[in-house]
């Protein structure tokens, strides 16, 4: 466990938990003293990030949740009140990618991945802002991912939903700060996961992402964990609506 004990006391929900970025953002706000909802389709992973949380000594519990229904993660965020509490922290991670030249991609295709990433950052929120309303504030991380802000071949559908990740965030923190919720979105650049393997099997494409890297490697999930405590924390009382490129330097690069 690390020193870091600023979440202690509070709830959080973390959508996609079961591997990659949403895991390490769970053991990350696990260890910094949040019990923590751990929540995607493969019940199996969920299980599995929950036991290593409470494995290090912090709180967890698994839940099976598909952020495309809203039948589910309405009755999923009541049954984390009924057993964790009701949520202070919402981190909306769960993402999926389609590559596809845009005129091959399908209506299904396209409407898939803006449910996936967007649609259901939406739900969430709504679902949970009630209850942090009524007990006066809570804090959202919506991931978005610097191809919010960037122009990318056969990824029309995911960058405009990253991109409308951004605006939603800066949308509910205008809407809800007087509330008490602070709403920000952590944005990775190319971060090791399942995610992103597919196209770093290829050499080609390795050498060329790499090269539009400035710190010249990926991120690794658990370098994301520190931003996200940090914006569920009271050191980040002062910040709402902002979107926070972790990625190496590269939308900062010419
Ligand atoms: P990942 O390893 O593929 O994990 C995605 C997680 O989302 C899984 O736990 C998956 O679990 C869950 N998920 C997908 N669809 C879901 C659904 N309908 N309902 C509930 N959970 C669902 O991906 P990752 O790389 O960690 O990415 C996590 C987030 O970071 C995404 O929003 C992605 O856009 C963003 N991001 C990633 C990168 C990168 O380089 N890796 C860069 C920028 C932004 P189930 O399939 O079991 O549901």
């Amino acid at each position: 466990m690390t020193a870091d004990r600023s979440l202690a006391g509070k709830v959080a929900l973390v959508t996609g938990a079961g591997r990659g970025i949403g895991r390490a953002l769970a053991q990350a706000l696990g260890a910094a003293g949040a019990a923590v909802a751990c929540a995607a389709r493969s019940l199996n992973e969920v299980r599995a990030a929950a036991a290593e949380i409470r494995d290090a000594g912090g709180a967890a519990d698994a839940f099976r949740m598909d952020v495309t229904s809203t039948d589910d993660v309405e009755a999923q965020v009541r049954a984390i009140a009924a057993t964790l509490g009701p949520v202070d922290i919402l981190v909306n991670n769960a993402g999926i990618m389609v590559k596809k030249k845009t005129v091959e991609m399908t209506d299904a295709e396209w409407e898939s991945v803006l449910a996936t990433n967007l649609t259901s950052m939406f739900r969430c929120a709504r679902a949970v802002a009630p209850s942090m309303i009524a007990r006066g504030g809570g804090r959202i991380i919506n991931v978005g991912s610097m191809w919010g802000k960037l122009g990318v071949p056969q990824h029309a559908a995911y960058c405009v939903s990253k991109a409308g990740v951004a605006a939603l965030t800066r949308c509910l923190a205008i809407e809800w700060a007087r509330d008490g919720i602070r709403v920000n979105c952590l944005a990775p650049g190319y971060v090791r996961t399942d995610f992103s393997t597919e196209a770093l099997t290829d050499e080609r494409t390795r050498s060329l992402i790499l090269g539009k890297i400035p710190l010249r490697r990926l991120g690794e999930p658990h370098e994301m964990g520190p931003l996200a405590v940090y914006l569920a924390s009271p050191a980040a009382e002062f910040m709402t609506g902002q979107t926070v490129y972790l990625d190496g330097g590269q939308t900062s690069s010419w």
